[in-house]
């Protein structure tokens, strides 16, 4: 049996589209969420009172964790479409097996199997 041909093109072709147009938006606002970095504004004022500098510590931490999410979603999401140009959208990046459709519907950007994606996750 000839596993190769996973995807009809018919299907890809949208589901590229998905992650060009998600992967374009992830970008845009991890722009707009580190431009909202307090440590990034020009006009932070030196002599801050102890809680302003709290306040932009915080946001600033809150920045990081939201830009660092975003870029894990962004690799992933670049990962999919690379996917689908190698024609292995779809099959599991670690052991090989098709991925369950019922999960790349929901989610369109993995590449791993249910049971690979547990196992990262430990
Ligand atoms: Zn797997």
């Amino acid at each position: 049996m000839n596993n190769s041909v996973v995807f009809p093109k018919s299907l890809l072709i949208p589901i590229k589209g998905f992650l060009q147009n998600e992967l374009a938006r992830l970008r845009k606002t991890k722009h707009s969420i580190e431009k909202s970095d307090p440590f990034m504004n020009s006009d932070r004022t030196v002599q801050n009172s102890v809680e302003e500098d709290v306040d932009e510590q915080i946001g600033h931490n809150e920045t990081q964790a939201k830009a660092k999410f975003l870029s894990k979603q962004i690799v992933q999401f670049r990962k999919a479409l690379a996917r689908i140009k190698i024609g292995k959208y779809g099959v599991c990046e670690r052991c090989g097996q098709m991925i369950d459709t019922d999960r790349l519907a929901v989610r369109p950007e993995i590449t791993l199997c249910i049971s690979c994606s547990k196992e990262m996750d430990d």
